[in-house]
């Protein structure tokens, strides 16, 4: 038992925290499975993660998504101990675990979308095509190149991500995080076609496409606040 201290003592008792840790295991597979059927990842590139608690859930390294199962719940602790499962977590475990050390992401997702990585390769920051990038925090950052699974990975993205819920990793993809997958995914899914949109535009010859100023940007990202269903 010397595994479950995070999961001790908590409110609704071990029996709730595991049945909580369960259904959220569900939904970050069917997350990481989207990620391939919607054309994000191939094969078994990118990774999830979802927090519970003082764990965070992970996918494990280079095991396809379609065969995982209840059984494989992988799971380590912030400091990347594991604490569940016997398959080796995902090899980004630094950019995850940065992300949650310094935010309040309760999910993150890390892809190799094509046309996302194809941008990461051209510029510096995504140029402000689209007002949907205020729902990011603003114009996207790309951050510079290390190899992958390096804390020197995780270290650049930090510093593309602040005051930004989502980045580019410099000729590798996007990480985005949210207050749970389906938020961290739209954002991947939204980040994934404002580079779409980006280089659709910006390859019609002898045309350059227009930008939204810093003004048009902040005016959208309050507006964006009240989007959606009012409860
Ligand atoms: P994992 O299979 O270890 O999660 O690695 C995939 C990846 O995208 C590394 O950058
Ligand atoms: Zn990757």
């Amino acid at each position: 038992m010397g595994t479950e201290p995070a999961a001790a003592g908590r409110p609704g008792g071990e029996r709730a925290v595991r049945d909580e840790e369960s259904r959220v295991w569900e939904t970050l597979v069917t997350t990481a499975r989207r990620t391939v059927a919607d054309g994000l990842v191939v094969g078994t590139s990118g990774n999830v993660s979802a927090r519970v608690g003082d764990l965070v859930l992970v996918t494990p390294s280079g095991v396809p998504y379609d065969r995982l199962t209840g059984d494989d719940l992988t799971a380590v602790d912030l400091t990347g101990r594991q604490v569940r499962g016997t398959l080796v977590p995902t090899s980004e475990l630094p950019m995850h675990l940065a992300v949650y050390r310094t935010t309040d992401a309760r999910a993150v997702v890390h892809t190799h979308a094509v046309h996302a990585t194809a941008v990461s390769t051209l510029v510096t920051e995504l140029p402000p095509i689209h007002y949907m990038a205020a729902a990011l925090g603003g114009p996207v950052r790309v951050a510079p190149y290390a190899t992958y699974g390096t804390a020197e990975l995780a270290e650049n993205m930090l510093r593309a991500l602040a005051g930004r819920s989502g980045c580019l990793l410099q000729n590798h993809g996007t990480i985005t995080y949210g207050a749970g997958l389906d938020q961290a995914y739209d954002r991947t899914a939204q980040l994934e076609w404002m580079c779409r949109l980006w280089l659709t535009a910006s390859a019609v010859p002898g045309r350059t496409p227009s930008l939204l100023s810093e003004a048009h940007m902040a005016e959208a990202g309050a507006r964006l606040k009240g989007y959606g269903q009012r409860r």
